[in-house]
């Protein structure tokens, strides 16, 4: 088997093949060979577990998935790789490659049709440009999966997972937290990628609920609350809220007394509590 996180290995490969790397794609690839172990073991992939990779590369990550788990399907949207991976993934017979645009896959149907029965975990390093639809497409998706354990960049791992009421919290870490349990696992150097990126990263897990943290009557009530409230970050709920309602400021005062906030906080000043005491306040 060929070690794909040694330079020697990746540049043969680029020459063989003539691959170059697409920025657009997001295509920094790993070199550090500590990253993907740690990231395969701390992201479920274990005997009886099925992995769900997106973007593959050289399948680096892909191995390391492939020789703990009992199966492996990967997508990635880069017919150029397909070539590459039927060399680098050749020792493996528990892998499945489709070549699609993640966010096109119908990921419900994939789960039931490759993983009856098992427990799935999805482990990716995630192409940075459409981080944020991924992570929120597959949570709103509510799949049968326990975990999501991503790479991603420093500041969006710090965003993803930072406290309800703390200064950096924003409408994102709100919302992934309704799905799910964050934690930062570990730091990645921006030199631990081929080409090296402009920024650090950090691998971070998010855990599965079962159920959410707080009762929620309508969904969509909230989500709207939560992306209103943080669309002017400095500006109080009065203003936030009748912007993105077009309601007048009497009216939310109205709104924000039935569910008990005041009315001069600021986004990042709420609880989870608090904003599902909004929506299911809002007539
Ligand atoms: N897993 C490899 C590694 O760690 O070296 C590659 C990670 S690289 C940051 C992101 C990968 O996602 C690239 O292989 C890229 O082609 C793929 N990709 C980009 N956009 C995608 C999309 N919409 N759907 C599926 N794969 C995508």
């Amino acid at each position: 088997m060929q070690n794909l996180s040694n330079i020697g290995v990746i540049k043969d490969i680029l020459n063989r093949h003539g691959f170059t790397f697409s920025k657009g794609l997001g295509q920094n690839f790993l070199i550090n060979p500590s990253v993907c172990p740690r990231m395969a073991e701390m992201g479920n992939a274990q005997p009886g577990w099925g992995v769900i990779e997106i973007g593959t590369g050289f399948g680096v990550l892909t191995v390391e998935l492939a020789q703990r788990a009992d199966k492996v399907v990967c997508i990635e949207i880069d017919s150029r790789l397909l070539p590459i991976l039927d060399e680098t993934l050749a020792d493996f017979d528990n892998i499945k490659i489709i070549n699609e645009d993640v966010l096109k896959v119908d990921l419900q149907k994939l789960i039931a049709e490759e993983f009856p029965g098992m427990n799935v975990a999805i482990c990716a390093n995630l192409p940075y440009y459409i981080t944020s639809p991924i992570i929120m497409t597959i949570l709103e998706a509510k799949l049968p999966i326990a975990s999501l354990t991503v790479m991603v960049q420093k500041e969006a791992a710090q965003r993803i997972c930072a406290a309800p009421g703390s200064r950096e919290v924003g409408a994102v870490s709100i919302a992934v937290q309704y799905y799910a349990q964050p934690k930062v696992l570990f730091p990645v150097s921006r030199g631990s990628f081929m080409p090296a990126p402009d920024v650090d990263s950090a691998v971070i897990r998010l855990d599965v609920r079962k159920e959410p943290p707080v009762a929620v009557e309508k969904e969509e009530n909230f989500f709207k609350v939560v992306k209103g409230a943080f669309s002017q970050r400095r500006k109080t709920l009065s203003n936030t809220l009748s912007s993105a309602f077009g309601m007048s400021k009497a009216d939310v005062a109205l709104w924000l007394e039935r569910a008990g906030v005041a009315s001069n906080l600021r986004a990042e000043q709420l609880s989870m509590e608090q904003f599902a005491a909004i929506a299911n306040a809002l007539e």
